[in-house]
């Protein structure tokens, strides 16, 4: 071993002890994250570790992940289409079913045009990165998506906190920091805590300001709103009020991917300007295959929506019952603050011992001292797996108030 060899093998290893040392804080501060392997399809159940869960943690909202004709439109579009899309859209790679696919979305959030990426995380930091950059201004909740906080903190442009959808607060750092662009970034509804954003304030104040608002609504689509358009409804928000709009493809359509829809403008910029989109391979084609069939499902079967929304009623009434602390949410995501690491994944564990699966969401995914159980509703889900999650929640909460 030459010297040099010596010395780079020595700081590999003293790094990684240093890392090892790091995993040991984390454990120590139950922040350690594991990932469970699932051995059967995404569902109302999940199969983990040899035993059958009842699923409370997904974001496939409208139970369409493992639905047979989204799974049927999926093969067919291998068939046609074969595995993968073999280079970047701007290369070769963006084929007539990604075409259509953009134009059924466009059609779907009442937008002129929209934009494929092959992630969420991706196209909002590509989105965020074409619009603003250095001597701009970039506005964010306080709750926002870690996707979306990376997005502005790349761009170089300044970055402006606003307290959690506190549209005076936010009048007043778009006014005590003027420039040509400001950028107004905001989850539709909020991924941790499941409330949404106050559009009508929201887009009141950015005209008043000049300002471009960007509403990422990942758990919106699909979910609310006529036909499952999301929180920004076309009915009420064009594309002056709300010009970039952001949604997912793998929660409520159960596939994967996400896309931007707005004026020609924006989807031509993006195009000529978002990294994320410029210099990554196109999503299979397949993808789009099943999600054209998955968009036509979520917009044609109305009853998905409705009995969702009697589920998170159903849910919400009867964890009042019993006196849980619920949080302002109307939407499927239903968090229960504990407060500390350790009290939400002993609920977590608790729960899980009785054969029901919900996260344990800790710092930094959520501010410090919030750590929750993250319960999700789909419309996969019956009332009486409703009633179970319920007397389950009893059962360990209680044992906990206990056990303190
Ligand atoms: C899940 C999520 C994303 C990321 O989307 P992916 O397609 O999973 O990368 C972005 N924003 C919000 C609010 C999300 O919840």
């Amino acid at each position: 071993m030459t010297f040099l060899q010596l010395l780079v093998s020595r700081t590999l290893v003293a790094g990684f002890s240093d890392m090892a040392a790091q995993l040991d804080v984390l454990r120590g501060q139950q922040m350690y994250r594991h990932r469970r392997v699932l051995g059967e399809a995404q569902g109302r159940e999940v199969y983990v570790g040899g035993r059958r869960l009842l699923n409370f943690c997904s974001n496939d909202y409208l139970g369409l992940a493992a639905d047979e004709r989204v799974g049927t439109a999926f093969k067919a579009g291998v068939d046609r289409w074969g595995a993968g899309s073999g280079a970047s859209h701007l290369v070769c790679g963006h084929m007539a079913v990604h075409q259509e696919l953009e134009e059924a979305l466009a059609d779907f959030t009442g937008r002129p045009r929209a934009l494929l990426f092959s992630s969420g995380y991706a196209a909002n930091l590509g989105a965020i990165n074409a619009l603003v950059g250095q001597g701009d201004h970039v506005f964010e909740d306080r709750l926002n998506h870690a996707s979306l906080l990376d997005g502005g903190w790349l761009s170089r442009a300044s970055f402006h906190w606003y307290r959690h959808c506190d549209a005076d607060h936010l009048a007043a750092k778009l006014a005590a920091n003027p420039g040509d662009r400001q950028l107004i970034v905001t989850d539709g509804t909020f991924s941790m805590d499941g409330d949404q954003c106050r559009l009508a304030e929201m887009t009141r104040v950015a005209s008043a300001a000049g300002a471009w608002l960007m509403v990422d609504d990942a758990h919106g689509m699909g979910v609310h709103g006529s036909g499952g358009c999301g929180v920004v409804d076309p009915a009420n928000y064009d594309t002056g009020q709300v010009p970039v709009l952001m949604g997912t493809l793998g929660k409520a359509f159960g596939t994967a991917g996400a896309f931007v829809a707005g004026d020609e403008v924006l989807i031509e910029t993006l195009i000529q300007k978002a990294r994320n989109y410029i210099y990554t391979t196109a999503l299979p084609p397949a993808v789009a295959a099943a999600s054209l069939a998955s968009l036509c499902i979520a917009r044609e079967e109305a009853w998905r929506r409705e009995h969702l929304a009697g589920l998170i009623s159903y849910f919400r009434a009867g964890a009042a019952a019993q006196g849980l602390a619920l949080m302002e949410s109307t939407t499927p995501i239903q968090p229960i603050v504990l407060g500390e690491p350790g009290s939400a994944l002993a609920a977590s564990t608790a729960l899980e011992a009785r054969g029901l699966l919900a996260g344990a969401i800790r710092p930094p995914t959520v501010p410090k001292g919030t750590s929750r159980l993250r319960i999700t509703l789909t419309a996969g889900h019956t009332e009486s797996d409703v009633a179970q999650l319920l007397s389950a929640l009893a059962d360990t909460l209680g044992e906990q108030e206990q056990a303190v």
